[in-house]
């Protein structure tokens, strides 16, 4: 089993743990520095991205995360965890640090006050064609029905970096709210909340294949 830690020091870690749990990966809470050499990949959840790096900081874990994400550590970011992935904050507070890694420009609160949260049916540049199709893992196809709560979205993307999804209507028809960029994944909404696992699929799928690659395998990994 992949073993898929969440970051644990605020935010809603437990609906993530749920969620891989439920794909069959083995989810643990990663909240000291030597937990994060113990896992195969991490999700890093919504919360509050200034808090969660004063407390990322506080708990000496900012170092081994950015060395792991360097190493190539799949890593999915949602929410908050797109802003601590993003290498750049339009707006962050002046002392707010990101553990950076995706070549992107983020703004937080980008929606505005006045819609703090919404949701929204989006189309989806799987990566994997096992997670989207009907024989996949979740058995879903469609649109991702995506729940938008104070999010940021990506002003600015490098060269590099895979745009999955866009906003499809409203005010903010076309700015960009989930990337890819080699093992880092970030969406600006949290599907952890809703019943679509595809999402974590993905990134299960990714980990795994990250592990087979680790583990010196040449072949493309057995889909379920
Ligand atoms: N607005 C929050 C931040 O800036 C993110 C909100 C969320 O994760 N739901 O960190």
């Amino acid at each position: 089993l992949p073993r898929i830690g969440v970051l644990a020091v605020q935010g809603d870690v437990r609906e993530h743990l749920a969620a891989l749990t439920a794909l069959g990966a083995e989810a643990v809470t990663v909240r000291r520095p030597d937990e994060v050499e113990q896992v195969d990949g991490l999700v890093i959840p919504g919360g509050e991205s200034t808090v969660m790096d004063k407390l990322v900081r506080a708990f000496d874990l900012r170092e081994p995360l950015v060395r792991r994400i360097a190493e190539g550590l799949p890593v999915y970011g949602s929410c908050a965890g797109m802003i601590m992935l993003a290498d750049r904050i339009a707006d962050g507070r002046p002392d707010q640090q990101t553990l950076g890694g995706l070549d992107i420009t983020v703004r937080r609160n980008a929606f505005g006050r006045q819609v703090d949260s919404f949701e929204q049916d989006l189309d989806y540049a799987w990566s994997d064609p096992a997670v989207s199709g009907t024989t996949g893992p979740t058995g879903r196809t469609g649109p991702v029905h995506a729940v938008f709560i104070r999010a940021p979205w990506v002003e600015q993307a490098g060269p590099a970096v895979q745009v999955l999804a866009r906003v499809g209507e409203g005010p903010a028809a076309g700015k960009i709210v989930a990337v890819r960029q080699g093992n880092l994944m970030a969406t600006s909404f949290h599907p952890e909340v809703g019943a679509d696992r595809r999402i974590h699929a993905e990134f299960v799928s990714i980990v795994r294949e990250h592990r087979l690659q680790q583990s010196g395998a040449r072949q493309s990994p057995e889909r379920e």
